[in-house]
């Protein structure tokens, strides 16, 4: 059996060393309980803690793994097996409590209920908490904690082409979208893909530049980014959507 290993890591020769020993020990383990060839990439994001991928007529499995699960205990671990062999509620579930121990994604302060503010979720044409529950699903196993609302559509200054199409409110953990998109002739993936990058907001930690600003799209966000399946006409829509209608 076959299987590479990516690891990501900085850090003194020895301490990688060890670590590419025990990702390769884990690695093997799971191929052993799945039968399965894997090719497995660990990682330290805060937003994937778990994905894989089977790519039609290969025999190889594609997973992503947070490292956290180095030292996940065994049921754990069978559970990742599960989850790589077929999908699985029970296995889901496992892991999501195991991820929330960990609290590799979100940060305490994030628990904190976020003020009130009148939430309108279905608008006349979409549903914003159908899509974002839909992309919550896809993209981030369900731990993507957020609000979202319809906003007020507050206009940009007279004679300017610009419009904020969504927002991110941290400290309320709120997703605003303009409710200029809530309109027939607005195709629904552009609609997703704005959500999707608010989400996205959510879940990537803000990165520094060595300068210390602060990198809201940063290349891991970019990256992420990119597993969006509209990506090029969404962004696409979004220039012509400027241009034309605005
Ligand atoms: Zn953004």
């Amino acid at each position: 059996m076959q299987s590479r290993i990516v690891g990501r890591y900085i850090g003194c020769v020895s301490a990688a060393q060890s670590l590419e020993r025990r990702f390769r020990r884990f690695v093997e383990c799971l191929e052993r309980k799945t039968g399965r060839v894997l090719r497995v990439r660990f990682n330290r994001n805060r937003w994937t803690y778990f994905s894989c991928t089977r790519e039609r007529g290969r025999r190889a499995v594609r997973v992503n793994l947070h490292v956290s699960f180095l030292d996940a205990p065994a049921h754990v671990v069978h559970a990742v097996a599960t989850l790589i062999q077929r999908d699985d509620p029970e296995a889901r579930h496992v892991i999501r409590l195991f991820a929330k121990d960990q609290s590799v994604f979100w940060d305490k302060r994030s628990d904190r209920p976020p003020r009130k503010v009148r939430i309108r979720t279905r608008g006349e044409v979409y549903d914003l908490q159908a899509i974002f529950d839909q992309l919550n699903r896809r993209y981030f196993d369900n731990l993507c904690r957020a609000q979202i609302t319809w906003g007020n559509g507050s206009k940009s200054a007279r004679g300017q082409r610009h419009i904020t199409f969504g927002t991110y409110d941290k400290t309320r953990r709120l997703i605003r979208v303009h409710p200029a998109l809530d309109k027939r002739t607005v195709p629904e993936y552009f609609v997703r893909y704005i959500v999707f990058h608010e989400m996205l907001h959510a879940a990537v930690p803000v990165a520094a530049s060595p300068s210390g600003r602060r990198l809201f799209h940063s290349r891991a966000f970019r990256q992420r980014e990119r597993e969006f399946e509209d990506l090029e006409r969404a962004q696409k829509y979004g220039r012509h959507f400027v241009e034309e209608v605005i």
